[in-house]
């Protein structure tokens, strides 16, 4: 794996990386409800969301793109993504490369900048905020045409953020990580699974996931993945087929 982008390399600790993957619930809602996955409130987010007119504001051989980045649930990696981590990291998105599949090794495979970023959140009825991050890109169409038919023909019809984070807390025993070696005794064999700990006390069970701190969003990939409601385009824009 040689999936570290080349901004970050040069931090001394161990950096813990995270990508993009399907949601699977809410955190709150993990253990009681992980088989009955509520859909994602989709936010009305327009291009005047980002001061953006496609029409005025495009320029020539450009696409343009929204989508959401990411949500502030558990993912398929089981990692979790908490609304106040999100809320205060979210604009890290801004000025970040876009990149195909997750090749940010080296940013001369750059497709695209991310222009702007926004925050939307929704309180559920169970009293649970569920907040999603939204992300206007530019990617080069005149440099890379393939890429811009894939996006525009639904091909490459999801994305996918990567994210350093400084480090995570297990659900279960509440153990902080700032890198692998400080891993508590369930997060490196128990992600997803049911585990016991004793809180205050008693006995509980818990499922094991990180809740990820302090997330540094370092990219946004154009992929494939057709399953993946979180990763919505919502909007697209390349004049030149417009
Ligand atoms: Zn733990």
């Amino acid at each position: 794996m040689n999936q570290k982008n080349p901004q970050v390399l040069s931090r001394e600790h161990t950096l813990m990386i995270k990508y993009g993957a399907p949601f699977l619930t809410l955190p709150n809602s993990i253990d009681t409800h992980f088989a009955n996955i509520e859909k994602i409130p989709e936010h009305n987010v327009d291009w005047k969301d980002f001061n953006f007119d496609p029409n005025t504001n495009a320029e020539n051989g450009f696409l343009y793109r929204i989508s959401r980045a990411i949500s502030t649930r558990v993912n398929a990696n089981y990692d979790g993504w908490p609304v106040d981590q999100v809320k205060e990291s979210y604009k890290t998105f801004n000025g970040r490369p876009c990149f195909v599949e997750h090749n940010n090794s080296d940013p001369k495979r750059a497709r695209g900048v991310i222009l702007a970023s926004i925050y939307r959140e929704t309180k559920l009825n169970s009293g649970i905020i569920d907040g999603s991050v939204y992300c206007l890109e530019e990617l080069d169409a005149r440099t890379f045409p393939k890429l811009a038919n894939a996006v525009m023909d639904g091909e490459l019809n999801g994305v996918s953020m990567g994210a350093d984070v400084q480090g995570t807390i297990c659900s279960a025993c509440g153990k902080y990580a700032s890198k692998p070696s400080e891993y508590c005794a369930h997060i490196p064999k128990l992600k997803g699974q049911m585990t016991t700990v004793y809180k205050n006390g008693r006995k509980i069970e818990s499922r094991v996931w990180e809740n990820c701190i302090k997330p540094n969003f370092f990219e946004l990939s154009s992929v494939f993945d057709p399953a993946d409601e979180s990763s919505l385009i919502i909007k697209k824009f390349y004049k030149s087929r417009a």
